[in-house]
């Protein structure tokens, strides 16, 4: 079939969809949902998408970019009470690795970190979800479809991160300025960061990893030459309750 139809095809199959659906989903969801392919040239492809924060080039002013750019790009609403949404976001290290000890973690117990969901090998959140409106894909990315998301919450319960938002409220009212290139979602809905699935996709990097000044590095796990390879063979890191076997794919360079 020629490229021009198969893509016509992808695209009244997502029409009919609406709008909520994220073309991210359509390349792996092959369990979770029809099979529709809106891979582009020039997409970004690996075997294992890894992400890994240099830990001594965050400061305060690069993290508020990269959670600035996650959450304008993605529709994430600021929502000013404890059921907040978040996709990334700022914890101090005692939180993230109170587990873990190093003699080149003293010091550090209060400066923050940003954190995200970690993409896990092995993701609870996944084999918890009764709807599979969370799956995992081949190359590693956790994504969430939506539609198929029918509130129960068992993939927060079952996430050991803290990784996933409820929407509570319509989190529509709360957008001021709309992103058209990803969905809003709709009250009861679960959502998380889903390492810029749809920007890959386009040939595009991660939004946050953009914004960050080269404190976020992402690529290829599997690829001796990525850039997330190198910098886990020269520098020591650290990921968050390694004793879980979930198997993090954001790695914390100390
Ligand atoms: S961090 Fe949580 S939400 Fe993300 S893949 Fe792991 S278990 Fe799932
Ligand atoms: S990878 Fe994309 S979705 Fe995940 S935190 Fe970064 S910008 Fe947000």
């Amino acid at each position: 079939m020629k490229s021009s139809r198969r893509k016509f095809i992808a695209m009244a199959g997502f029409a009919a969809l609406g709008w909520s659906v994220c073309p991210s989903l359509t390349r792996a969801a092959t369990e979770a949902g029809p099979k529709l392919y809106f891979k582009e040239e020039g997409s970004l492809e690996a075997s294992q998408w890894a992400m890994a924060i240099d830990t001594k080039k965050l400061d305060r002013q690069i993290m508020n970019k990269c959670i600035e750019a996650c959450h304008t790009l993605h529709n994430v609403p600021d929502i000013d009470s404890d059921q907040n949404i978040k996709w990334i976001w700022i914890e101090p290290f005692r939180n993230l690795f109170y587990d873990q000890s190093h003699p080149n973690l003293k010091n550090k117990a209060n400066q923050p970190f940003l954190t995200l969901c970690n993409h896990c090998d092995n993701p609870p959140c996944v084999r918890v979800c009764p709807t599979r409106a969370t799956f995992r894909r081949p190359d590693g990315i956790v994504l969430m479809d939506f539609h198929r998301c029918i509130g129960c919450r068992f993939c927060m319960a079952g996430c050991p991160y803290g990784s996933r938002s409820f929407n509570f409220y319509d989190p529509r009212i709360y957008l001021e300025n709309l992103s058209h290139e990803y969905p809003t979602r709709s009250k009861g809905v679960v959502e998380k960061c889903e390492f810029c699935a749809h920007r890959l996709d386009k040939g595009q990097m991660p939004a946050c990893v953009e914004a960050s000044e080269g404190a976020l590095l992402f690529g290829d796990l599997n690829d001796s030459n990525s850039d997330v390879r190198k910098a886990l063979r020269e520098r020591y890191s650290l990921v968050r309750k390694p004793k879980l076997g979930t198997g993090p794919k954001v790695y914390y360079l100390i």
